[in-house]
């Protein structure tokens, strides 16, 4: 009997720690890796952040990848899913044939609605652009870089949304020296994720550190020969040479429309990660969505799905253990305005008491989220987590995953950015 063989469409977060582990795991099949984009895979979280500045190159972020001879990177998007002959059909004509498939084509930005159909549609998508790829980032490099030379001054850029995202892409475009304007639809969107303490001091630095802090919607918006002109719902008539679009994301689930996959915000999976009605289907990253529970968009969620799919394949194909279900973590980290920002647990902070531990006189900042019963479900730590009180970090840590664990959660350690 031949190898079984396996085909993972999506070689972002998810897709590459299955394979990884894959053969970790002993699985010596063939493994096919389908990216839907012209580059070698990378790492996405540097979209926003180093990739920006010029002269990065993608070789320094990419992503490793097993490297033997039954392992092949294809580039070519998937157009469809033949569930019942488990076959990947691809937009150039080739048909991959699998024992297992893992979906894991992550997700789509949305764009500011009616940009397609506007008037000057080619101007604005020259310079009006969400942030997910590294064909953005080589957009925005470009415009920037444009304004540079021809203007000989740094650039003025809008961001429309104020979320993590937009925020982290503010902070990051200010650093390079250009004049950004942040607009967010609500009054200090950090608070849902980050709670009142630590939202209200990433606002604080906003509207210290960029050109303008805008509370309102994007009623309009068009090319002229000076930029893109931003009309506002408080009346701001705003004139940028740069638009970025930070409004969200959706899964990327349209190649799968046809198949009998259940697509309900992502792509139902159970808690091994299989598909709903699709024998030898897996889902795993930012589309998918476990029965019953929201879905998460963050790396280290996305890589610890992709090994534990990986477990849940190499166990259907009689190769290890069962794995036993997955326990999603909403944990995360980034950098803002030059601090550590490390999220552990699933903080609720509209349900969960708040406490803030900061040191006084200090900016590094510690918030601790406790449930009714005074049990810590979260912590949110900023800046340097040795300031003040050298364990405080890796206490919060254990002290989270353990409140989480009686509710059934687990962090994995580790992987996060
Ligand atoms: C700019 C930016 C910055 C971020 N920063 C952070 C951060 O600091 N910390 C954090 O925790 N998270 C961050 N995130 C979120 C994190 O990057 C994602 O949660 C993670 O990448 C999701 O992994 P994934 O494997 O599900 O999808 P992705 O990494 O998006 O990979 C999707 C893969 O599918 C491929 N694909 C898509 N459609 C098709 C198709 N039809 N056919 C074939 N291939 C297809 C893509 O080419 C890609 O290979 C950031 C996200 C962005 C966009």
């Amino acid at each position: 009997m031949s190898a079984p063989s396996v085909v993972i469409v999506g070689a972002g977060a998810a897709g590459t720690a299955a394979a990884s582990q894959l053969r970790k795991l002993g699985f010596d099949g063939d493994l096919t890796l389908v990216h839907g984009e012209g580059q070698v895979p990378y790492n996405r979280t540097t979209v926003n952040k180093t990739l920006l500045q010029a002269g990065t190159t993608l070789d320094s972020v990419r992503t490793v990848l097993p490297n033997d001879p039954r392992t092949s990177l294809l580039s070519c998007r998937a157009e469809r899913l033949d569930t019942e002959r488990r076959t990947v059909v691809l937009q150039d004509g080739t048909h991959l044939s699998y024992n297992a498939v893992l979906i894991a084509t992550g997700a789509r930005p949305r764009l500011l609605p009616g940009r397609k159909q506007n008037l000057h549609a080619a101007e604005l998508s020259d310079r009006t652009t969400p942030l997910r790829t590294y064909d953005d980032t080589e957009r925005v490099r470009q415009v920037l870089a444009t304004i540079g030379s021809k203007h000989g001054r740094s650039a003025r850029v809008g961001i429309v949304g104020a979320s993590l995202l937009g925020s982290e892409t503010a902070d990051a475009l200010k650093g390079l020296g250009h004049d950004v304007f942040l607009i967010g639809a609500a009054a200090n969107p950090m608070t849902r994720h980050l709670g009142t303490t630590i939202a209200a001091w990433v606002q604080m630095r906003h509207e210290e550190q960029l050109a303008g802090v805008f509370e309102a919607r994007v009623d309009a918006f068009d090319a002229s020969s000076d930029g893109i002109t931003l009309a506002l719902s408080d009346g701001t008539k705003l004139t940028v040479d740069l638009v970025i679009e930070a409004l969200g994301v959706d899964p990327e689930v349209d190649w799968l429309r046809d198949s009998p996959l259940t697509l309900d915000d992502g792509v139902l999976v159970d808690e091994r990660l299989r598909t709903v009605n699709a024998a030898g289907g897996y889902a795993a990253g930012d589309l998918a969505r476990i029965s019953g529970s929201p879905r998460i968009e963050h790396w280290g969620h996305a890589l610890a799905q992709g090994g534990h799919a990986a477990r849940s394949i190499s166990h259907d194909l009689q190769l290890t253990e069962d794995p036993g279900p997955f326990a999603p973590s909403g944990s995360y980290s980034t950098w803002l305005y030059g601090k550590p920002l490390n999220v552990l647990g699933s903080p609720h902070p509209h349900r969960d008491r708040e406490i803030d531990l900061a040191p006084t006189g200090n900016e590094a900042r510690v918030t601790l989220y406790t449930s009714t019963e005074l049990r810590v479900t979260a912590a949110i730590t900023l800046g340097s987590a040795k300031v003040g009180q050298p364990t405080t970090a890796p206490r919060c840590r254990r002290s989270a995953d353990q409140g989480s664990r009686r509710r059934g959660v687990h962090h994995p350690q580790g992987a996060n950015v």
